[in-house]
């Protein structure tokens, strides 16, 4: 049986569009797909990198959380992912944002993914797929950063072909 799965998708190194518009395609062969806008976002963490572009996914899958974890950390490698620093510069950052409703915790994940209501680089682009989206009986669109956002939309709902 399938799984509403929400992937958070970040880039601020190399071709940032063109790299999360791969990835998204890469998503969709995992199960069906539906994209946010495309946004552009300021740094969280150290101030001394490029700026990011950011974008939710909502995945429809048959795939376990780890093995989902798996797919997304091989696409994040495929995409020459380096760890340089902690929230440093990216080429592709896929985080598993929610699983259902599960609640996950392991050595490997933390579900909902930690700091999710706190980032509107995350709640903006959740709530353009699903504007009643709640998360642990919180109405994301009633979270005051909905409305304190710096976000600037780059493109709409078609910024990918899938
Ligand atoms: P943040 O998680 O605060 O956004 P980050 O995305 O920069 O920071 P990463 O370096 O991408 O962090 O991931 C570090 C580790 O986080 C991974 O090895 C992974 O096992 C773990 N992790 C825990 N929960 C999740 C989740 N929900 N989605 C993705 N990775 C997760
Ligand atoms: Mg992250
Ligand atoms: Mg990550």
């Amino acid at each position: 049986m399938s799984i509403t799965t929400y992937i958070g998708l970040g880039s601020n190194l190399g071709d940032s569009k063109q790299l999360l518009a791969e990835a998204v395609q890469k998503l969709a062969v995992l199960g069906h797909v539906k994209v946010s806008k495309l946004y552009h976002s300021l740094p969280m963490g150290p101030q001394d990198q490029p700026h990011y572009h950011n974008a939710v996914a909502q995945l429809e899958t048959d795939l376990l959380p780890l093995a989902l974890l798996d797919e997304l950390q091989k696409i994040e490698q495929e995409a020459g992912r380096v760890r340089l620093r902690h929230w440093g510069e990216r080429t592709l950052d896929l985080d598993l944002l929610l699983y259902g409703q599960d609640e996950i915790q392991n050595e490997r994940l933390t579900v909902p993914h930690i700091g999710i209501l706190e980032r509107d680089f995350v709640v903006i682009p959740l709530l353009d797929i699903d504007s009643d989206l709640q998360i642990k009986q919180q109405r994301l669109k009633d979270l005051a950063i909905v409305q304190q956002t710096q976000l600037i939309v780059l493109a709409d709902e078609h910024w990918v072909n899938i």
